[in-house]
């Protein structure tokens, strides 16, 4: 009699990290070709990042869209096991519980979190499991794009030409309809006892009023840019008055919703839908944005707190608390500063081009380091990217890798005249100048003094004067700037 091949029913563990989805999903895909169980499980591990663990608004969004994850795979047949604590013995205590034969993940890029694939694979491999990484997060692999001189890109422009030729987005994968989960589940702890919500004061509610944390809620946000976004997406993206961009945001950094399911629906869309082919184009080029920041991540890992450029370590950097603490509040005097850092503090997103003029006022006209702003966003922020975040906060400070010239100073007035020329974006989030006219909104202490009156507004009362004179701003910084480049 011939014998029974031996049948293994060993599970498949399948480590969740930021790549909360199940669409385009390699790593799951994989452990389900494999006809095997499949153990799910996410860890929370509030030491493995340092300085850089999920900040209170990304907190709040991890809740939601573990959530929604777990939904989605219960109802295909497997739970999501939760567990707390050093994520390598979690991990491997779970492989022992469950006699898993392999880990398989998806590959992520920061700093901390490449070494922690490193230390994850070192440990399973003692006891004889295999660690499988698996691609998702990037379109790009950063250590496979390179220069002619065959090193990492500093600069978008090259980067972009050479990701652009080798790029070839795939069709993203389906989500499995059925999945096998384990007979007996490892036991999972409680979300709720992870106490990732504000809890009091709950400050989330402005939050809760526009978000749908979850691979649906990223779905739908991508669907309806598809219909009513991409077509104007080039003329509109500059418009914090207009719902011009994506929002996607958020969805990307929790892995929600992939860059490839991104790329592919656009080029799809823009293919079907009649109009041209600029916003479409713009749009890809954003998604590089953020596959170059994650690419000088990679190669530079200090890039959230170092400046990329070494002279702008000896930066006279002002620290005055007050200033730091008029910006965050959006209590600054200059309006399209304070609509921004308020859209901020209430809905935990502020519109790309608000974010530049903001970052600028704070380090070019308040003089204070970036790193103060790039740790305010970090808190705030529901899409807190770290990547995307260190690499922009460099980027306005001049300090960057391809970065905006220094004396690159943006003029608060003008841009808020230039890019909310109606004032509609002032008049959402900063209503006490809800009555001034489109002239005036923007330098409210320029304007007559009837016309304030009319208004209702008293500068230094209802509504703060400027805490920087711009000009003199401007030149103190200029002068700053030049004393690092001659080295005085
Ligand atoms: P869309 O205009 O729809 O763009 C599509 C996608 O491309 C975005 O979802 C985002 O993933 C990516 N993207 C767009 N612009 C950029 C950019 N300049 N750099 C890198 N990727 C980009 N983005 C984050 O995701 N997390 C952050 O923590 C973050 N911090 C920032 C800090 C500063 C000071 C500045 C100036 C920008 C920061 N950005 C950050 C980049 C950008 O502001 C946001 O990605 C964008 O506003 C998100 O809105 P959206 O999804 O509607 O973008």
């Amino acid at each position: 009699m011939r014998a029974e091949p031996l049948v293994t029913n060993k599970p498949i563990l399948v480590w969740f990290r930021r790549d909360l989805r199940i669409a385009d999903h390699a790593a799951l895909s994989a452990a389900v070709e494999t006809g095997l169980p499949i153990v799910a499980a996410f860890v929370l591990d509030d030491q493995v990042a340092g300085p850089w663990r999920a900040g209170a608004a990304s907190r709040w969004w991890l809740h939601h869209s573990i959530e929604a994850l777990a939904r989605d795979l219960a109802e295909r047949g497997c739970p999501l096991v939760l567990r707390r604590g050093d994520t390598v013995d979690a991990i491997a205590g779970l492989v022992e519980e469950t006699g898993a034969e392999a880990v398989y993940c998806s590959r992520a890029y920061e700093p901390w979190a490449a070494q922690l694939e490193h230390k994850m694979r070192d440990r399973l491999q003692r006891d004889g499991i295999e660690l499988r990484r698996f691609a998702g997060a990037l379109l790009h692999d950063p250590d496979r794009l390179k220069t002619q001189a065959g090193g990492p890109f500093k600069v978008y422009t090259p980067f972009w030409r050479a990701f652009r030729a080798q790029l070839d987005v795939g069709r993203p994968l389906k989500a499995p309809d059925d999945l096998r989960g384990p007979k007996k589940p490892p036991k999972s702890e409680l979300l709720d006892a992870w106490a990732l919500l504000p809890w009091k004061p709950d400050w989330a509610s402005g939050i809760r009023e526009i978000w749908t944390p979850g691979e649906d809620g990223a779905r739908g946000r991508l669907k309806d840019f598809l219909t009513d976004g991409l077509g104007d997406y080039a003329k509109q993206r500059n418009r914090p008055d207009m719902e011009g961009t994506s929002r996607l945001s958020p969805h990307l950094a929790f892995g929600e919703i992939s860059p490839r399911q991104c790329w592919y629906a656009a080029e799809a869309a823009s293919a079907r839908q009649a109009h041209s082919d600029a916003g479409c184009e713009t749009y890809l080029k954003e998604l590089a944005w953020r596959e170059f920041s994650s690419h000088l991540l990679h190669h530079w890992p200090d890039l959230p707190e170092a400046p990329f450029r070494p002279e702008f370590k000896a930066f006279p950097w002002r620290r005055t608390t007050k200033a730091l603490k008029a910006w965050q509040k959006g209590l600054t005097g200059y309006p399209i500063v304070d609509a921004g850092m308020r859209e901020l503090w209430h809905t935990g997103w502020m519109h790309n081009r608000v974010r530049m003029i903001v970052a600028s006022f704070l380090i070019k006209d308040l003089l204070l380091d970036w790193r103060e702003g790039e740790a305010w966003f970090w808190d705030t922020l529901v899409d807190a990217d770290l990547a995307n975040n260190s690499a922009s906060w460099q980027w306005v400070a001049g300090s960057g890798a391809d970065a905006a010239p220094y004396f690159r100073i943006f003029n608060p007035v003008t841009q808020g005249e230039t890019f909310d020329p109606d004032g509609v974006y002032v008049r959402r989030w900063v209503p006490e100048l809800g009555k001034l006219s489109n002239t005036a909104i923007h330098a409210p202490w320029q304007a007559p003094a009837e016309a304030l009156r009319e208004a209702n507004v008293v500068i230094g009362e209802t509504y703060p004067a400027p805490i920087v004179d711009h000009s003199e701003a401007r030149r103190a910084a200029l002068a700053a700037f030049d004393g690092l480049k001659s080295g005085s």
